[in-house]
């Protein structure tokens, strides 16, 4: 198989700014390594103040034009972004997994559904509606006309390449509005083959930028500081969504923000056992744990637990760990050695409170950032695994007894993502849909994303939805007009 980095070009490996392609205004570069070998796979331009403010220059001039493109127009572009990268799933997904670690199995899947969002929001984008109305003591008219908010400013980060930034970068184009996109420092190719692509497909110029860069904090500030950008999407830790939000208070920014999760997966006594080892290997292993809406916190009911746990851990330990470019490779490298670190250091203190490690648990020597399938139990409530997102194929499984026991543990986490609950007693799973505080949950399924349904959390883990009818909304203003009629 040709090297996945021939896809695109040098001259693509630079900051998309306007009808350009170009260097960092200081000529500086920075590397992007492959996870499996830490070997420099590419150098990016490495954006600072200057170029952040250059790209905010395209998207404002571009804004005027954009938003007057009749809507039609604008959803064929989006149309032909989903056959492109449809017809170009290989090698999209050959890129992502090369800068990310991911299996290539897992790549694919990340391809196809970031480019559901551009089909979803080229079908959005002719149906934006206003209102008419008559006020109701009479005398004059109410209408509600939707505009774009204006230039959009996106933050990424690097567990899902492609998907984070499709997210934004449709519904925002959908809507009328420009887009600069700071994608990861660690994952920055696969959104210039996206921007590339995008050129390709006709997207004029200045609609979509994108900025890479090592001085995140520099550029993004200064982006959210100059009055030109209308609104903030940032998809990344809560962490770093919290100074985000200050940032952008000072200029009263319309802000999405989908941020950490801590999920509970519940598998109550009653479940489909079948059903749920599916749901928990998809909830715990999809992209190598590293997601926000991963099962962070396997909950057995007590007449169960033997049986799951060790069947669910005969699975975990029948997966195979490599580079995501091989053949049959289940789990891929983790992102660096800093993940790594995290990971081991939150599997020993849980061993040192008292977990048991039934598979895995130890990281392998030699090169790349890997961690083998590994699953706990005896986990106490006081391990710092149950609190922090492990971001890894770490499972630790608790037991319970009661219903109001779990959903209070469920509920103690300052996140509100996703949960999961396994059962065949309809009235239990709604109870439990009702009293989990989070913004999306899967009963019976450990897999949710979906473009058509709205994504998002609640608590600390958000604000705003991404995908469905609700992720344009994100993206347009109303302005009422008050009409006199007597
Ligand atoms: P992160 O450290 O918060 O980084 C996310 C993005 O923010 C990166 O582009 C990063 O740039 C940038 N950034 C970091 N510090 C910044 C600053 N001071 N000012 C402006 N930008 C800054 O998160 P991550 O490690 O990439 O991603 C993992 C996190 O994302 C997890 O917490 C996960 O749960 C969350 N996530 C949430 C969702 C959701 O939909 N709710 C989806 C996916 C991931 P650099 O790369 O240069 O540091």
């Amino acid at each position: 198989m040709s090297d996945p980095m021939n896809v695109l070009a040098p001259e693509h490996r630079r900051l998309r700014i306007g009808d350009a392609w170009r260097d960092a205004a200081s000529g500086a570069t920075f590397a992007v390594e492959d996870p499996a070998t830490g070997k420099t796979i590419a150098e990016v331009a490495d954006a600072d103040v200057v170029d952040g403010l250059a790209a905010l220059d395209a998207a404002s001039t571009a804004m005027a034009e954009w938003a007057a493109t009749p809507p039609r127009k604008r959803s064929e572009l989006l149309t032909a972004t989903y056959r492109a990268l449809a017809e170009r799933s290989e090698e999209v997904a050959r890129l992502i997994t090369l800068e990310m670690g991911k299996p290539l199995a897992e790549a694919r899947g990340e391809v196809a559904y970031g480019a559901e969002f551009f089909r979803w929001f080229a079908e959005e984008a002719v149906r934006v509606e206003g209102r008419y109305s008559t006020a109701p003591a009479g005398g004059y008219r109410i209408l509600t006309v939707p505009k774009p908010v204006g230039p959009c400013v996106f933050v990424t980060p690097w567990n899902f390449p492609l998907a984070m930034g499709a997210r934004k970068i449709a519904p925002a184009l959908a809507a009328g509005c420009t887009t600069i996109t700071k994608p990861a420092a660690q994952t920055p190719l696969t959104m210039l083959f996206l921007a590339r692509i995008m050129e390709e497909v006709g997207v004029p110029p200045g609609v979509v930028n994108v900025v890479t860069t090592k001085r995140a904090g520099e550029v993004v500030s200064a982006l959210l500081a100059d009055s030109r950008t209308r609104k903030l999407s940032f998809t990344g830790s809560t962490e770093v969504g919290r100074v985000l939000l200050r940032q952008a208070a000072d200029n009263v920014l319309r802000t999405s923000m989908e941020l950490g999760g801590n999920a509970a997966l519940i598998v109550c006594a009653d479940a489909d056992l079948d059903v749920a080892l599916d749901g928990a290997m998809v909830a715990k292993m999809r992209n190598i744990g590293e997601s926000c809406i991963a099962a962070n916190r396997i909950y057995v009911e007590e007449p169960v637990r033997e049986e799951f746990t060790a069947r669910f851990a005969e699975r975990m330990g029948a997966l195979s760990v490599g580079h995501g470019l091989d053949d049959g490779v289940d789990v891929g490298a983790l992102i660096d050695e800093a993940s790594v670190t995290k990971i081991d250091e939150l599997v020993a203190d849980a061993v040192d409170r008292g977990a048991r490690v039934l598979v895995g648990g130890e990281r392998p020597d030699g090169p790349g950032h890997f961690y083998p399938p590994t699953v706990l139990v005896d986990v106490p409530e006081d391990a710092r695994m149950l609190e922090a997102e492990i971001f890894g194929p770490v499972a630790p499984i608790i037991s319970f007894t009661s219903d109001d026991e779990v959903m209070a543990k469920a509920n103690n986490t300052e996140h509100g993502l996703a949960g999961y609950i396994f059962t065949r007693d309809l009235q239990r799973a709604l109870r439990f849909a009702e009293g989990l505080d989070t913004g999306m949950l899967g009963i019976n399924r450990g897999l949710i994303s979906d473009p058509s349904a709205p994504f998002g959390g609640v608590k600390q883990s958000g604000i705003g939805k991404e995908g469905s009818h609700e992720g344009i909304r994100e993206y347009l203003d109303l302005t009422y007009v008050a009409i006199d009629l007597p």
